[in-house]
């Protein structure tokens, strides 16, 4: 009989748990076939985000066939393109995939486990995205936790999934080869190939995700705790669009992680780091117990918010030129190179939010389009947390200033002069406010043409604070 892996945003061969599980369960004379369905939703529109997992997707399915394991393309509506699978294999037995827990994913489960049961076709749904998937980790009382502390406590002191052990070169002797071509698959595939622009070759896939893993480990991970907020550094790891897109699995992050600290005296960096892995199950987990919310605030009492309707100001802010030197460093970062650093998140979406006082929706839509790494559970948790609207959200009284921030972070201006090209000449006792030089100095230092802010600080401080206050 034949095994069926349902590849999905877990494009790798490697540590795949869904594959494992299909390993175990099979006897010596059963055939393997990987598939991978082309969602309507995939294709309804096309971001940079949709470049680089089709890139991604590209990288996955070459490698694969080097290794002789053809992945095989059903197409249309989830459904159909399944009946498609049926008809092509006979003697399927199973058919294998991960927990999606998003609310998209949540429902394509729902409707596949409806069809496949109706069928008569054995499913088996694991957890792989996550170390902990969303109920396992829940408060005494079996209630899910909202606030990040306790939920980190019970969370690291929970046994963590083990890497799984088979060989992925034997993997070819079990594959089912003789399949009646899906060509209908064959040519949504090519048509998305011939959509991406090759912009972000070398950084996708299995291989290129190994290799940032083990540079991060070698080079950043013991000094994590201390650079990881200082965007000239470049020492965060830069896993995220790997962990996304699953080319890298992150029982292979945090195990790595782990044995690197057994070589170190002071496990801080490792411990820090480990941390922000918890933040990404933790996001996981407050948005699959409340679908809702990437369009609605967590918080009700802050669903009335009169936000701004400021159409220019919001463009200033997409391009990266807001008169604010890191503000527009950080949005130039993202439309540069389709990823920007944590700081630098929180700061932008904290101005948009607080100093423009424009919906955290408009935010969200933006970084979604923009960003290699895009997942919703974590974007929506992070900007939930900057307009204080999630749960453990920031409080609304606690707004970033976008200078003291610049000043803190980039003292000396390094990482916008990096992105923003009028400033490079700016001395750096003015890169942090290049406003306040005069004319002449501006003319000077070639920024003439460097915009002033679009807000004031007290005043647009002020205005936030009021309007939060009166909710
Ligand atoms: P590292 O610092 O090396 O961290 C290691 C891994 O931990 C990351 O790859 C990521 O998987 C996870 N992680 C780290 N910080 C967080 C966090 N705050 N929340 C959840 N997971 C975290 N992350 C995304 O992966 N996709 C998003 O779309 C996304 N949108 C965000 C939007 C806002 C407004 C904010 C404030 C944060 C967002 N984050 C998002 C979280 C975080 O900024 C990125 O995960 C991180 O910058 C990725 O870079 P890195 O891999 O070098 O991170």
């Amino acid at each position: 009989s034949v095994h069926v892996i349902w590849f999905r945003r877990d494009l790798r061969l490697n540590d795949h748990s869904a594959l494992a599980e299909a390993l175990k369960e099979m006897d010596k004379d059963d055939q393997l076939l990987f598939v991978f369905h082309i969602h309507p939703a995939l294709t309804d529109e096309f971001t940079v985000r949709h470049d680089y997992f089709y890139e991604t997707l590209h990288s996955f399915v070459e490698n694969a066939e080097e290794k002789k394991l053809p992945i095989h393309f059903l197409t249309g509506e989830m459904e159909k393109g399944f009946d498609q699978l049926l008809t092509s294999v006979e003697k399927i037995e199973a058919i294998y995939f991960h927990e999606d827990e998003t609310a998209f994913g949540q429902k394509r489960d729902q409707t596949f486990e409806k069809w496949a049961k109706q069928k008569g076709l054995k499913t088996v749904k694991v957890i792989d995205h996550h170390l902990h998937g969303s109920k396992s980790i829940v408060k005494d009382d079996g209630t899910p936790y909202k606030v990040f502390s306790p939920y980190y406590k019970k969370w690291r002191a929970e046994e963590k999934p083990m890497i799984h052990d088979y060989d992925c070169q034997q993997l070819k002797k079990q594959m089912l080869v003789n399949v009646t071509e899906l060509k209908e698959g064959k040519r949504a595939y090519s048509q998305l190939m011939q959509q991406k622009t090759g912009r972000w070759k070398k950084f996708a896939g299995e291989a290129s995700a190994y290799e940032q893993l083990e540079s991060f480990i070698e080079n950043d991970l013991a000094t994590y705790h201390v650079n990881r907020d200082l965007p000239e550094k470049d020492a965060t790891s830069q896993l995220s669009k790997y962990l996304r897109t699953g080319s890298l699995s992150i029982r292979s992050v945090y195990h790595a992680a782990l044995a690197k600290a057994d070589e170190l005296e002071q496990t801080e960096g490792v411990e820090t780091f480990i941390q922000e892995l918890a933040w990404r199950d933790f996001y996981n987990m407050i948005y699959a117990n409340y679908p809702n919310s990437k369009n609605e605030e967590i918080q009700s009492n802050y669903r009335d918010i009169n936000w701004r309707k400021d159409h220019d100001q919001l463009k200033a802010w997409k391009k990266g030129v807001t008169g604010f030197p890191l503000v527009d460093a950080a949005m130039r970062q993202l439309n540069e190179t389709g990823w920007m650093h944590n700081r630098l998140r929180m700061v932008v979406a904290s101005f948009l939010t607080k100093h423009l006082l424009i919906d955290w929706r408009e935010g969200e839509k933006y970084f979604s389009e923009q960003l290699i790494d895009y997942d919703a559970a974590s974007n929506i948790g992070g900007w939930q947390w900057a307009s204080s609207t999630g749960t453990d959200a920031v409080p609304y009284f606690r707004i970033f200033n976008p200078t003291r921030q610049s000043e803190r972070f980039d003292k000396h201006g390094r990482f916008i002069r990096q992105f923003v090209e009028e400033l490079q000449d700016v001395p750096s006792k003015f890169i942090h406010s290049p406003e306040k030089m005069t004319t002449e100095q501006k003319q000077m230092y070639n920024c003439s043409r460097y915009p002033d802010p679009i807000v004031d600080h007290k005043k647009a401080r002020e205005r936030a604070l009021e309007t939060f206050k009166n909710q």
